[in-house]
């Protein structure tokens, strides 16, 4: 099944993504480059371009709706992988952007299952 998120990433032009500075790679252990950051308040810093009245994230990739990608996904914020599909965030971004609402059952973040092993060939 395809991910539903590859192509969407609405969601990424919706909200502002903050979170703690340690998620950055200021810190040793952080993941986030910090130069796609800015601070926002004491421990906190926010994702450049979503802490705006139009947010929209300087790590999104290619055109919402089409063909965008999270161009540091692996890497991104705790809080980006906290919403899930179907979940509250994702049906208002969807609605905002006149996309229809997603099952949380399509939530690619769990394993997906393996595919049955095709017959052996006689
Ligand atoms: S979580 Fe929802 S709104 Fe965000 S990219 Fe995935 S399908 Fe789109
Ligand atoms: S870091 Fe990636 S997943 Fe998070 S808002 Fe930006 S583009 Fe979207």
């Amino acid at each position: 099944m395809k991910n539903p998120c590859l192509g969407c990433g609405v969601c990424c032009t919706q909200y502002r993504v903050s979170f703690h500075w340690s998620e950055t790679t200021a810190h040793p252990l952080g993941t986030v480059p910090v130069e796609l950051t800015a601070p926002l308040r004491r421990h906190e810093v926010v994702m450049r371009g979503t802490d705006s009245a139009s947010p929209y994230c300087v790590a999104l990739a290619g055109v919402p709706k089409v063909d965008a990608y999270c161009a540091i996904h692996g890497r991104h914020p705790s809080c980006c992988r906290a919403v899930e599909v179907g979940s509250d965030q994702c049906v208002r971004a969807r609605r905002a952007h006149g996309l229809p609402d997603l099952s949380p059952d399509l939530d690619p973040s769990p394993p997906l299952a393996p595919l049955p092993d095709l017959p052996q060939a006689a």
